[in-house]
């Protein structure tokens, strides 16, 4: 078993206090020890070892909302609301086939690579008929890229003839749905604690999914013993849909269709209610930030800090580049950081806060705090070394500081399981250019399929 030291680095464990100046063990692909150089044990014979001097160790970031295929559909309907935005894009997205997914998803995991994301899921919901099998082109991307994946299978079944907001041309029909969806967690999901892959199940929103789609879909996974994803909560116009369709408020529908509780992880989730927050932390029901989407929709801003304040979980998420464009996991941190305190002030968040919604607070997200978000042995070896000493950055005294507020620092290595995937701020995994390429050239091609699919 390969067996990798880690010397002279500030350790940021998210569980436990910062190390100064720690090393850290990896065997395998697992994490066995944690500490300060001073109680180093001589390392193993043929151990290999890292000196990180001037570097932040952080666990790996976790990632727990996207639409990796929307990377092909960057910088349109740039001044639209949601809603708008969406209307707009049902159409092109209608187009797509795995070729376009495939080159649009290696593009995108290796954007979140470089910005220190382990672990990432991907909520994909429009499966056109006919464009062959989208959700074997993530995960086969993702394989490439050597992240840890998640993914979520998406559906809807509410199209505009049924009052939701998707034509009728992107949605499924609900035995489809359910087939396709057990299909998928019996090909692909791997339960193990090492787990790479890893399937949930995901109807789009409440104006694009039936509560039969979603009574169903909850019965399906917890059946399988997997977790439920969806959109919560993202704008007045969705709380205004379902006041007027439901009767009820988002958080008050999903909870009479049994929809929150700890297996189940809502993306957005920004107009709350002092009761919605009770009701998400009583039942433990987690959720995804996306604060430059949430921005550049102009949707509103999360109620983090009072989240957090009231015991429930928040993960960090960059949602789809559709609405989000070119965003950073890393920059993320940032983003959240300083949305809550323009809105809550200077002590809504702290950088540290940040730095665990992005780490423990996605493992805990997607079912994995038991291996996942911190750096303590016996914890899975995804490791983000960052460095922190460049002459810009030097004059900061505090690395923790230095990748929350600052802009994002260069990526000495990411681990991967022991593995590493970027190596000095290059993909080590696959030919980083390339990859930007096929992203280019999918969305060239949707745009081409959309011209002439368009009526
Ligand atoms: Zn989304």
């Amino acid at each position: 078993m390969r067996t990798l030291v880690i010397e002279n680095v500030h350790v940021a464990p998210v569980a436990g206090p910062e190390i100064p100046r720690g090393y850290l063990r990896l065997d395998g692909d697992t994490i066995t020890a944690v500490g300060p150089m001073a109680a180093a044990p001589p390392p193993p014979p043929g151990a290999e070892r890292i000196d990180a001097s001037g570097c932040l160790a952080t666990p790996g970031l976790v990632n727990t909302h996207h639409h990796l295929y929307q990377w092909a559909t960057q910088g349109l309907a740039q001044e639209a609301t949601l809603f708008e935005w969406l209307v707009a894009l049902y159409p092109v997205w209608a187009a797509m086939d795995a070729e376009v997914v495939g080159g649009a998803a290696g593009a995108a995991l290796g954007w979140l690579a470089l910005s220190g994301c382990t672990t990432t899921s991907d909520h994909h919901y429009v499966f056109p008929q006919g464009r062959g099998d989208l959700l074997a082109a993530t995960i086969e991307a993702a394989r490439r890229v050597g992240l840890r994946f998640h993914p979520a299978r998406g559906s809807m079944d509410r199209g505009r003839s049924r009052g939701g907001l998707p034509p009728d041309a992107v949605v499924e029909d609900l035995d489809e749905i359910l087939t396709a969806t057990a299909a998928a967690v019996d090909e692909h999901h791997d339960p193990s604690p090492s787990s790479r892959l890893r399937v949930a199940v995901a109807p789009c929103s409440p104006f694009s999914a039936s509560a039969e789609l979603m009574t169903e879909a909850a019965a399906l996974a917890r059946d399988k013993g997997v977790r439920l994803h969806t959109h919560l909560a993202e704008t007045l116009d969705e709380d205004e849909h379902c006041v007027a369709r439901f009767g009820l408020r988002p958080v008050d529908y999903l909870d009479k269709l049994g929809w929150l509780g700890p297996d189940v992880w809502l993306a957005h989730a920004v107009h709350l209610t002092d009761a919605d927050i009770g009701r998400l932390a009583a039942t433990g029901t987690g959720s995804a930030h996306c604060p430059s989407s949430n921005g550049r929709l102009g949707a509103g801003i999360a109620r983090v800090s009072e989240l957090l304040r009231r015991g429930a979980n928040v993960g960090l998420g960059v949602d789809g580049s559709a609405s989000s464009e070119l965003t950073p996991l890393a920059g993320e941190m940032r983003q959240a950081l300083l949305l809550q305190r323009a809105r809550y002030g200077p002590r809504a968040l702290t950088a540290r806060q940040a730095l665990e919604l992005a780490t423990l607070g996605g493992a805990r997200n997607l079912g994995r705090a038991a291996e996942l978000g911190t750096l303590e042995p016996g914890k899975l070896a995804d490791v983000a070394l960052w460095r922190v000493d460049g002459p810009f950055a030097a004059a900061v005294a505090d690395p923790v500081c230095a990748l929350v507020l600052g802009p994002q620092p260069p990526l000495a290595r990411l681990l991967v399981g022991g593995e590493t995937v970027v190596e000095d701020g290059e993909l080590r995994t696959a030919a980083q250019d390339d990859l930007g390429r096929a992203g280019a050239a999918a969305h060239r091609r949707l745009m081409r399929l959309a011209r002439s699919h368009l009526p």
